[in-house]
């Protein structure tokens, strides 16, 4: 995803730990959900399968329950196999006593959502649903094992006043006028997703159908008032599909569905409708780079997922920097520069206030591990590898890599593992420095130029001492220039270089392929 105030996330939300339930596994879930425009009350009737791994004699969801003002979920009671279960609902939990059938419930619910499912206006002052998970804030409006690693294939039948249109993962297997007046829409995934990525978006919406890439049919969904604009803006997301699809492999879901939507994301990566926010619509294009990253997320964040949390940057670094590919092959290799730029200054950036690892175990409010550890320096690591494998191993790593963990999750040491199976190289001490330790070299050069030799010193600043390929660009008063390569791995190292002319400048870095910062710069 994109945050537009990633700071003050921090602050609002402080998300508990979910179930990881270790005795069950969903296997699917199928939420009916009945919306109206009377109230903000939620009907729900969620029917989940599931297999115990193990004998046990409660199950346990998530689910916030519903508190004195009203707000939360108050479940009316559960059936499995014919009979009425008996359950207890405490803070975030629905612990469910001695399941009858060992693979099917039924559980009917209601209340107004804390969180989760955002009703509210939009921009035009229309009323709007849209579902808002990430990370963990599905249970507050869905009884689900809220955590990435427990997949299931999802379901929404979803029955609202018949002014609206809904969008939801997966196919449209029915949309139907009730007697009630109301419409009916019942989406189905063909795969299985986790609980961060399944929403429905309720809205006016004006619809448009695109060409399929690829047999896979796109469509855009923006406020009515926004048909012309949002039309053509996200438009751009068919050659971004087909970009992705081309480098990748096979895009994971049966369709792609670009909506605008009043949440607090600027872009969520909902599997196989994306949801943009609202002012992503200008008419003039401006959110080329944020469809990209929404759609990279489609296979790295949705289809191969972290394993936990703290692998964060196995979504929104591949997201970023997946990106960044984009508008190089789109734009050329300045807008890649100009972008890896701008990440670096990120990373040094929060480096100043923060000195942990991109893997990071030690946050339980996951809403912090949206940073530029996540993001950026993730981004950073994938370029800096590219750089250290070449071009091919690295596009064959990354599609290796999509192919092993495809709907399904990986940590840093499964992608680590395929890296080094693809390019022959060792390449421990790259993801230690890189991911597992915090911080970035800090470089300190001197040189001075005497009897036809350039003396250089190279230093690290930082605390843990780096190894890493430097490149130096001599600059000479005529014009010319001329690059070295050289090995850094020692605090402190001196390199001499013959040379018939003195440099006017010398340049650390010149073609952008170093994460670091530059001392007194
Ligand atoms: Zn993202």
């Amino acid at each position: 995803m994109r945050s537009l105030l990633k700071l003050i996330f921090v602050l609002i939300f402080s998300t508990g730990l979910s179930a990881q339930n270790p005795s069950v596994d969903i296997e699917k879930y199928s939420f009916g959900i009945e919306l109206s425009d009377n109230d903000d009350i939620i009907s729900g009737t969620t029917d989940i399968h599931y297999k115990l791994r193990s004998a046990t004699d409660s199950i346990v969801l998530d689910l916030v329950m519903m508190d004195e003002a009203g707000k939360g979920m108050k479940v009316d009671s559960i059936l499995s196999g014919g009979k009425i279960l008996k359950f207890k609902q405490y803070n975030e939990k629905l612990a469910i006593v001695n399941p009858q059938d060992t693979s099917a419930l039924k559980i009917y619910y209601h209340g107004v959502p804390k969180d989760g499912l955002i009703i509210s206006k939009n921009k035009y002052g229309d009323r709007t649903f849209f579902g808002d998970n990430w990370p963990n804030r599905a249970h507050n409006w869905l009884p689900v094992i809220d955590h990435p690693s427990d997949k299931a294939f999802v379901d929404f039948k979803v029955t609202v006043p018949s002014h609206y249109q809904v969008v939801a993962n997966g196919r449209l297997k029915e949309l139907s006028n009730l007697e009630s007046g109301e419409v009916y829409y019942h989406y189905s995934s063909e795969v299985a997703l986790p609980t961060k990525v399944m929403v429905i978006g309720v809205a006016e919406f004006a619809v448009q159908h695109l060409e399929e890439i690829q047999d896979i049919p796109v469509s855009s969904w923006v406020y009515r008032e926004n048909k012309e604009a949002g039309f053509y803006d996200y438009a751009q997301a068919k050659k971004v599909l087909e970009y992705f699809i081309e480098k990748i492999g096979p895009y994971p879901y049966s369709k792609l569905a670009n909506v605008q939507s009043t949440t607090r994301f600027g872009g969520m990566e909902n599997a196989s409708n994306i949801f943009y926010f609202e002012n992503s619509v200008t008419g003039k294009r401006e959110s080329e780079f944020l469809i990209a990253h929404e759609i990279a997320h489609q296979w790295f964040g949705d289809s191969a997922s972290e394993t936990d949390w703290s692998h964060l940057w196995l979504s929104e670094g591949f997201a970023t920097y997946l990106t960044d590919l984009y508008a190089e092959d789109t734009y050329g290799k300045a807008k890649l520069d100009e972008k890896l730029k701008d990440e670096r200054d990120q990373v040094i950036a929060f480096s100043k206030k923060s000195n942990t690892p991109v893997v990071d175990s030690s946050r339980t409010n996951y809403i912090e591990l949206l940073n530029a550890n996540s993001y950026e320096k993730g981004a950073w690591t994938l370029h800096m590898l590219r750089r250290k494998i070449g071009d091919e191993n690295f596009w064959s790593s990354i599609r290796q890599y999509y192919q092993k963990y495809k709907l399904s999750n990986a940590s840093t040491e499964d992608l680590k593992n395929v890296f080094e199976e693809v390019s022959g190289q060792d390449l421990d001490a790259f993801f230690r420095q890189w991911v597992l330790q915090y911080g970035h070299p800090v470089i300190k050069s001197d040189w001075s130029y005497k009897r036809k030799t350039i003396q250089l010193t190279i230093e690290q600043l930082q605390e843990n001492n780096f190894n890493f390929p430097l490149q130096i660009k001599f600059h000479y008063k005529d014009g010319t220039s001329e690059i070295k390569d050289l090995e850094i791995s020692e605090k402190a190292e001196n390199f001499e270089f013959r040379s018939d002319k003195k440099p006017v400048k010398i340049e650390l870095d010149p073609e952008t392929n170093l994460l670091f910062e530059e001392a007194g710069a």
